[in-house]
């Protein structure tokens, strides 16, 4: 038995070797940022492999946020969920906007359509959802509620990267999507992200707020950031999508070993694919229910115990942190349900070199309790 330390997730390194060409040509090229060709390449091979037709390269992902909300002019009120990573309200706080917290569903995780109306005011100007854990959103739902109050709709889709519905990609809906290429996510290069575009002119005025607002040498038309990916992250990028596939295969695999091992523990509760044709299996969470031996921290601690770091992905919620728990939306009462999954969640690993023995010590561990 291999007491070797497990964590949530390992970011895919592809063979060192296989890099060296593209530094190679960095060198050769002498052209380091700012749109340079392997810039340029991964624009055109994501698009492709995505099936989108315009995406604007970024830094990271939460720079992406706070372009993709200046690109939208977006103001006054956004409806968010607390269930997510701290990264989706700070891109509002950032801008001057006021999150309002609205409940999620308690099968999928996601943001409740059905209770998004009741928080809209005459400030709401926008709606910015979390596919969380790579499960769309209810998508049809939440463009409805938008069209009916003439609301913007920005899809936090970091965890999103080639999930896709009978329609193909899922980052299509909204008015715009958001990925991260953070080392931790399914598709990294280090640091990085993106904004998928639904036009050409949506993306320059995105690709201009990247570059400080320039348009050309001595024009500078908007109040922009320094968003731009650079050539080693964009290189790293296309050697990355030479193995996602491979990349998302192990995932699957060891998401339904996962699903076997853990489907008849009492007190164990999956959470079921939201009906995408195709998932990305970046995440696998659990929830630890009333009626499981142990507590949700117990069962975190007891696996530390043995050297598997699992994360309560997303405790404590967003609405919790200093900065939001004032405000009335962020009140204990208006978010029952992310409370309660705030409080059973546990993710385990899951990452393509994830061992069949060290799946098997994990999922002992969760049995023998
Ligand atoms: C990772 C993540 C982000 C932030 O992306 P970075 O690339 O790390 O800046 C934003 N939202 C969610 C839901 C994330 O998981």
């Amino acid at each position: 038995m291999s007491d070797k330390p497990v964590f949530v997730t390992q970011p895919y390194l592809p063979p060192l070797e296989e890099f060296v060409p593209y530094l190679e040509q960095i060198w050769a090229n002498k052209i380091l940022t700012n749109g340079g060709p392997m810039h340029q390449q991964l624009e055109k091979e994501l698009c492709a492999y995505l099936g989108v037709e315009h995406i604007a390269l970024f830094n990271n992902g939460t720079i992406a946020l706070l372009t993709a909300l200046q690109a939208l002019r977006v103001t006054g009120e956004v409806i968010t969920t607390p269930y997510s990573f701290v990264a989706t309200s700070h891109s509002l706080l950032w801008n001057g906007i006021k999150p309002v917290f609205v409940d999620i569903d308690s099968h999928t995780l996601n943001l409740d359509p059905a209770k998004i109306e009741a928080a809209i005011t005459p400030q709401t100007t926008a709606i910015m959802p979390v596919h969380c854990y790579g499960n769309p959103c209810a998508v049809e739902a939440i463009q409805k509620i938008a069209d009916n109050y003439n609301l913007r709709i920005i899809y936090d889709a970091a965890h999103a990267f080639g999930v896709k519905d009978s329609g193909g990609s899922i980052l299509r809906y909204g008015d715009l999507s958001v990925l991260s290429f953070h080392a931790t996510k399914v598709f990294n290069t280090f640091e990085g992200g993106a904004i998928i575009c639904p036009d050409a002119k949506t993306k320059q005025r995105i690709d201009h707020l990247k570059n400080f607002g320039f348009v050309d040498e001595v024009t500078v038309v908007a109040p922009g950031i320094n968003g731009k990916m650079s050539e080693v992250n964009a290189a790293f990028g296309l050697l990355q999508l030479k193995h996602i596939d491979r990349a998302l295969a192990r995932r699957r695999e060891i998401d339904s070993i996962y699903r076997e091992e853990l489907r008849g523990i009492k007190g164990i509760r999956l959470i079921e694919e939201a009906g995408q044709l195709k998932a990305n299996y970046s995440y696998f969470p659990v929830l630890v229910e009333a009626d499981y031996p142990l507590s949700r921290d117990e069962l975190y601690q007891r696996l530390k115990d043995k050297d598997v770091f699992a994360r309560r992905y997303f405790y404590p919620l967003i609405s919790e942190f200093p900065m939001y728990r004032g405000m009335v939306s962020a009140q204990r009462s208006n978010l029952p349900v992310s409370h309660s999954a705030a409080e059973k969640i546990i993710c385990l690993p899951i990452y393509p070199d994830l061992s069949d023995e060290s799946l098997h010590r994990i999922t002992s561990i969760l049995k023998e309790v």
